[in-house]
């Protein structure tokens, strides 16, 4: 059996009135996150760690912010694509541990559902799944409600 592990990282900032897309669901929020894309700062972190240990480029080389194909894109479909690739090269996800920091809105009672989204996305179970949030103890740009980071660790297996 073959192991490999990646990891993922991405930030985006907030503004207000936008929607607030985050591990495939639409969070309750007068912020939302601003990119190219819907934004969802927890799938692209995770797209990011997958490609990584499968060592097959990021995110941005496979869909690019500049691409007019993939603006106002939801992130979900970047997250098939890339279980795609990984299919192809007969890897499968072992498990998945992220971390969130954002100030607000507390993440914990949406941690249910985003988790039943991201496994069936992926096409794991829930139990494969670990998703964590912090505070940045109101210090720096996600302190002051300006941004988000999404961190992302993945292993894969290939028996
Ligand atoms: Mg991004």
């Amino acid at each position: 059996m073959k192991m490999r592990v990646g990891m993922g990282f991405d930030v985006h900032q907030l503004e207000e009135g936008r929607d607030f897309w985050l591990g495939g669901i639409k969070l309750p929020s007068s912020k939302g996150a601003v990119g190219h894309s819907d934004a969802d700062v927890l799938i692209h972190a995770i797209c990011d760690a997958i490609l990584g240990a499968a060592n097959l480029g990021d995110i941005g080389f496979h869909f690019s912010n500049t691409d007019p194909r993939w603006k106002g894109m939801q992130s979900r479909f970047f997250l098939q694509e890339v279980i795609k690739m990984i299919k192809e090269k007969d890897w499968q996800i072992e498990n998945l541990d992220c971390t969130l920091t954002l100030e607000k809105p507390k993440i914990n009672p949406h941690l249910p559902e985003m988790k039943k989204v991201l496994s069936s996305l992926m096409e794991i179970s829930e139990e494969q799944i670990s998703i964590k949030a912090t505070t940045n103890e109101r210090l720096g740009y996600v302190g002051r409600e300006e941004g988000v980071n999404a961190y992302a660790v993945v292993l894969l297996r290939k028996d």
